[in-house]
């Protein structure tokens, strides 16, 4: 199967140094690259600037800002069956770009914009041979607001998984389907759950 993965932060840039962005490690991405890989299947790695290690064997593109991932990942799904967003894409980017340093000194406000939503774009784009999983990091036990963001993006499956699963090694979700079914999993490594991810995954395709 054609697997294609996204992982990261995105940058949005305020000025020729500054950005906002967020904490993701990339560490779940690379795992669902490295376990896809490990399954046979080919791997497109859609991924913002990390400093995490990615596995060899995949395609990887390189982005910056959501814009970027937005663009590569319309791009891409058509050749690709499934889509897994474990991208943590920055929700907000500044209206303006400041093309100089900004200086210090002086209270400042940067007026921004919401980014674009990419996986939605994406469901909004599927075939009826295409699937879609995404991640939902939320508070503990707001699993409702996963569960909305499972029917108003269009995905099949989603993860749900607490805000502290950022940077962590471990993860601890519960996954979502669209019939309302729902499995809870114990908190593990990220390399064990990419494993159990995938072929929930795959076992989407025979519905
Ligand atoms: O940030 P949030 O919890 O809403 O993210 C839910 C899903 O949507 C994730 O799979 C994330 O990769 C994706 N997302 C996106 N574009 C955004 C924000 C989030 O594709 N601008």
């Amino acid at each position: 199967m054609k697997i294609l993965v996204t992982a990261g932060p995105t940058r949005e840039p305020i000025d020729p140094v500054r950005y906002i962005g967020n904490r993701s490690s990339g560490k779940m991405g690379a795992a669902l690259s490295a376990a896809a890989l490990a399954g046979g299947h080919e791997v497109t790695l859609i991924v913002g600037p990390v400093s995490a290690a990615m596995p060899q064997g995949i395609r990887r593109i390189d982005v910056e800002t959501a814009a970027q991932m937005h663009d590569a990942v319309l791009r891409e799904f058509p050749a690709h069956q499934l889509l897994i967003m474990a991208a943590a894409v920055a929700d907000f980017r500044p209206v303006r770009l400041e093309s100089r340093k900004l200086s210090r000194g002086q209270a400042m406000s940067i007026e921004c914009e919401p980014t674009e939503d990419i996986v939605a774009a994406a469901g909004a784009a599927k075939r009826p041979d295409q699937r879609i999983v995404g991640f939902s990091l939320e508070a503990r036990g707001d699993i409702d607001r996963a569960r909305q963001k499972l029917l108003r993006k269009n995905l099949d499956l989603v993860v749900y998984n607490p805000i502290e699963t950022m940077e962590s090694a471990a993860i601890e979700p519960v996954l979502l389907w669209r019939d309302g079914k729902s499995e809870t999993l114990p908190s593990r490594g990220k390399a064990d759950f990419a494993r159990v991810l995938l072929e929930r995954a795959i076992a989407l395709f025979k519905t």
